[in-house]
């Protein structure tokens, strides 16, 4: 499959992501699961504006999923989902939060300091991950799609299946280096300790499931 471009600025926000420093790296997490309360923030806007649609509480919540086996943090949620043409407008190119961050890192010397202190999103998941799968299903939508990433050379999307509306981020965890501990990310103890630090505030339920060992 032909993969397509990242924008510039895109590219990047992608390497400053890669070549982060250790201790900002954890924030990916805060990063995926604040977009997974937004996504139900959404749909519970879109009930109080829909007389027909009824936001049933326990329908909403994000799962944290970690498969040791496979190397695999999967952080999904019953959110709005997203549609293939916001697939790719949303995750190919920076987002607004995103463009803010790029503009303040070039006023620093070094870049490294802004990642921890702004919002930089969706891409920061690629500080501890080398394949980031998105799989979605728009609210009202039949279709689903899947969208793949390696990092800075570009992404595919292609058509694939999904029961219900909402989107699971699947991070295929970096393997450890001499250098770079990677594995803290698919333990439950310290998934949980990054949860509590930075997103005791959501609204909605965080579940947590962690397999193998
Ligand atoms: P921001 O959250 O500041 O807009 P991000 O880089 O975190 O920037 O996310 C970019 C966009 O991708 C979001 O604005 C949203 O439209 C979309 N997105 C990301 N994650 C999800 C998700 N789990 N569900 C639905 N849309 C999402
Ligand atoms: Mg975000």
């Amino acid at each position: 499959m032909a993969k397509k471009q990242f924008q510039a600025e895109s590219k990047r926000l992608l390497e400053m992501m890669i070549n982060s420093i250790y201790t900002q790296r954890e924030i990916f997490l805060r990063e995926l699961i604040s977009n997974a309360s937004d996504a139900i923030d959404k749909m519970y806007y879109k009930a109080l504006m829909d007389d027909q649609l009824v936001f049933n509480k326990d329908d909403y919540y994000i799962k944290v999923t970690a498969d040791k086996e496979n190397r695999t943090l999967t952080i999904s949620d019953t959110g709005i989902g997203m549609t293939k043409e916001e697939l790719e407008n949303n995750l190919g190119i920076i987002a607004k939060s995103g463009s803010l961050a790029f503009k303040k890192e070039n006023e620093l010397k070094d870049g490294h300091n802004i990642i921890g202190q702004f919002g930089v999103g969706f891409y920061s998941a690629f500080m501890v991950a080398d394949i980031v799968t998105v799989i979605s299903k728009a609210h009202g939508s039949e279709e689903a799609y899947k969208w793949e990433s390696e990092g800075a050379d570009g992404y595919t999307i292609e058509s694939c299946g999904k029961d219900s509306a909402g989107t699971e981020i699947i991070l295929k965890i970096k393997p450890n280096t001499e250098d770079d501990q990677y594995d803290e990310y698919l333990e439950e103890y310290r998934l949980k300790a990054i949860i509590k630090k930075y997103s005791d505030f959501i609204r909605y339920p965080i579940k947590m499931d962690v397999k193998g060992q």
